[in-house]
């Protein structure tokens, strides 16, 4: 079935649209007709089917009706006249009148006879004598007449003297003890029966037969469907036979059969009226050969129709595809007529308004194109497109990269492979390894080389560009000569480093510069030692030092003796050079780099003892004190044996966070004070 369709499916799209409407009206119009012209014929078989059955059936219902009425009225006769006593009691001649008179007066009647209980005739209706050697005692009907007392039919016989098929009715004629006195027979021949029924039977597809009470044909009204099997089947008769009326439809080793039946109550016998199916529904072959003729009609009327709708509707189609082939071939100056308000009209309007819209856009898009070849032409950045091949050429490039690459001309540029122009051609894998991942490379640098060898820089930014699959079918991208760019960079980048190197060495200069004003503005000018500031600054921090560390600071203050005499005496310069020797006496005994020595003012010193008891600081002022004396620096004026000598004091203390430096400083000045009241060239602990 999936084949079929396929199949068809195929060959419908091999149709053009020609064939295809075509193929389409017939269709479309052929199978509304044959459903119709099928329901007809089925509807119509239908309806004749029941039809027949019914006809049948009321045929077979009348039919025996009529037959049975046969019987009926003689055994209504017969039973009057047995009933009268004086027919038993007449003679034989007078029932003989009688007899007689029955014959005349009931159709059918073959002949009567009376025949006394021993079997022998009394009397006939022939007007013949009665026949002496005729014994009824072997005849069926007689015995069971004898012996029922009441009416008998008997089966069909052939009468001994006519050679005719009959049957006979027996009547029992009884006494008023009911013994029987003589039987009443009547002879009726089949023949009146079997004109009654083809009388009756109008069709002459139809035809009837009576089954007797033991199921065997009796009357058969077509001999050539006389079938001697029909007892065997499940045939009408058994249903006959059972007092039944009504119809059915059977098969009996032949073709199918539509019966009606009915029972026939006095002669026990049952009739059936069939006709085969296919006779019955020759009728309806009349109405498909109507139908037939009314489908050819339509399909040749529908097929002309439809071809020329199809023809129609085809040839404009055609116009259109052509003038489309033109517009798609470069004409769009092509138009259609506008002849027609329908769709294929619309449809003309359409293509024209598109195509007018195609040429306003080429000449546009021509416009556009031309400035930008002209940009691309004028732009001294190279512009290209390229295969992706392993080694790579150029597909298109601008007169710039010509320029650029310094070929003679454009066709030799178009013939190198890329990769031969390249420096190192591990640049070229890069580029590509890169447009292969991301699709671009904006910006990079590489050298590449100019016809003759010469190697340049270039920046390159490319596109590649992709098919359905992913793959790479080629590459547009720009080239710029950076050479220039490079130079200009390397001065620049020269230039700073230069200018790096300059400004280094300078700073270190400064630095030592910086280094060296921060001493001199921390150190004192005519001794060297720390100036007054530097001592400030000291002290303050030692005193931090030793409240964090809880521990001992000491402080020397040293004035030289009757300074001011020895300038008087010797003169300023002088007082200079006294000055130094006393701080470099000085100097040269404080060794722990965590001491001290600064100037405090004029020819006083201070000297720093971190981390020093009183007895150190003692022990430091009195060496300082000896060694000034021992240097023996001579002062004429001095009441002290005209040297030079210094009076130092001397305080100590363990600081701590709400005192402040400056008591230290107090404490020594105040011991200082103390060393000269109390007679100079000494040292003095403050209490
Ligand atoms: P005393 O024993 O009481 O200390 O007596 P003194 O003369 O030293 O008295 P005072 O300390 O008052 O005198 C200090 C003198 O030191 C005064 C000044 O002329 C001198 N002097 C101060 N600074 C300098 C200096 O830088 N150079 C020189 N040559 N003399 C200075
Ligand atoms: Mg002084
Ligand atoms: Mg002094």
């Amino acid at each position: 079935m999936i084949r079929l369709i396929h199949w068809s499916r195929s060959r419908w799209e091999l149709l053009n649209l020609r064939q295809k409407l075509s193929v389409a009206f017939v269709v479309m119009t052929l199978v509304p007709l044959l459903v119709s012209a099928a329901f007809t014929e089925w509807e119509a078989s239908k309806l004749l089917r029941q039809f027949v059955f019914d006809r049948n059936k009321n045929l077979a219902l009348n039919i025996a009706h009529d037959a049975d009425q046969l019987f009926a009225e003689k055994i209504r006769m017969m039973k009057v006249v047995v009933a009268d006593a004086s027919f038993r009691s007449m003679q034989s001649s007078h029932q003989t009148v009688i007899l007689e008179e029955m014959v005349r007066t009931y159709s059918g009647i073959h002949i009567a006879v009376v025949i006394d209980p021993s079997g022998k005739q009394t009397a006939r209706s022939d007007g013949l004598p009665v026949v002496d050697s005729i014994d009824y005692t072997d005849r069926e009907y007689f015995a069971q007449v004898m012996q029922k007392k009441s009416t008998v039919v008997s089966e069909v016989l052939v009468s001994k003297s006519a050679g005719w098929p009959g049957v006979v009715i027996a009547e029992p004629i009884l006494d008023e003890n009911l013994t029987a006195q003589g039987v009443l027979v009547v002879n009726i021949g089949l023949s009146s029966i079997i004109q009654m029924i083809e009388k009756a039977l109008v069709d002459e597809q139809s035809y009837a037969y009576v089954v007797n009470s033991a199921g065997n044909v009796i009357i058969h009204t077509d001999p050539l469907h006389a079938r001697p099997e029909d007892s065997l089947c499940l045939s009408p008769t058994g249903k006959a036979l059972a007092g039944e009326t009504g119809w059915l439809e059977y098969e009996c080793s032949g073709p199918k059969i539509l019966a009606g039946y009915s029972y026939m109550p006095h002669a026990g016998w049952g009739l059936v009226v069939e006709s085969s199916l296919a006779a019955a529904m020759s009728e309806v072959n009349d109405v498909h050969k109507a139908n037939s003729f009314i489908i050819v009609v339509s399909v040749l009327l529908t097929v002309l129709i439809s071809l020329s709708i199809a023809q129609a509707i085809a040839a404009r189609i055609g116009e259109i595809s052509k003038a489309a082939l033109r517009v798609a071939t470069g004409d769009f100056q092509t138009r259609l007529p506008v002849d027609r308000t329908d769709e294929i009209g619309s449809l003309a309007q359409n293509f024209n308004q598109m195509t007018e819209q195609l040429e306003l856009r080429t000449v546009e898009l021509c416009a556009s194109e031309t400035k930008f070849r002209s940009l691309v032409d004028n732009i001294n950045i190279g512009v290209y497109q390229a295969s992706v091949d392993d080694d790579g050429r150029f597909i298109q490039v601008n007169p710039a990269m010509v320029q650029i690459f310094g070929y003679p001309d454009l066709v030799l540029l178009l013939k190198v492979p890329i990769s031969q122009l390249y420096y190192d051609l591990a640049d070229r894998q890069f580029f590509l390894q890169q447009l292969k991942q991301k699709g671009f490379v904006k910006n990079q640098e590489c050298l590449m080389r100019r016809f003759g060898g010469e190697t340049f820089w270039c920046s390159r930014s490319a596109v590649a560009r992709m098919d359905k699959m992913g793959n790479m079918q080629w590459i547009e991208g720009v080239i710029e000569d950076i050479t220039e760019r490079k130079q200009a960079e390397n001065l620049l980048r020269q230039a700073k480093e230069e200018l790096e190197l300059q400004v280094a060495a300078r700073t270190s200069e400064l630095t030592k510069l910086n280094e060296e004003l921060h001493q001199l503005s921390l150190s004192d000018g005519l001794t060297g030692i720390g100036n007054r500031r530097s001592l400030d600054e000291t002290i303050e921090r030692e005193w931090k030092r030793a409240v964090r560390e809880r521990s001992k600071l000491a402080i020397l203050m040293i004035d030289i003796d009757y300074f001011k005499l020895f300038n008087d005496t010797y003169g300023h310069l002088a007082g200079d050079e006294c000055l130094k020797k006393v701080v470099a006496t000085i100097t040269g005994l404080i060794k722990r780099s965590m001491d001290f020595v600064g100037r405090y003012g004029g020819e006083e010193f201070a000297v720093i003892l971190p981390a020093t008891d009183e007895q150190g600081a003692m022990a430091v002022g009195e060496k300082i004190r000896a060694a000034i004396e021992a240097a023996a620096i001579p002062h004429q004026r001095s009441y002290l044996g005209g040297i030079v000598t210094v009076s130092i004091g001397v305080a100590v203390l363990i600081p701590n966070s709400t005192t402040e430096s400056v008591v230290l400083v107090e404490a020594a000045d105040q011991a200082l004070y103390t060393a000269k009241s109390s007679g100079r060239n000494r040292v003095v602990l403050a209490e």
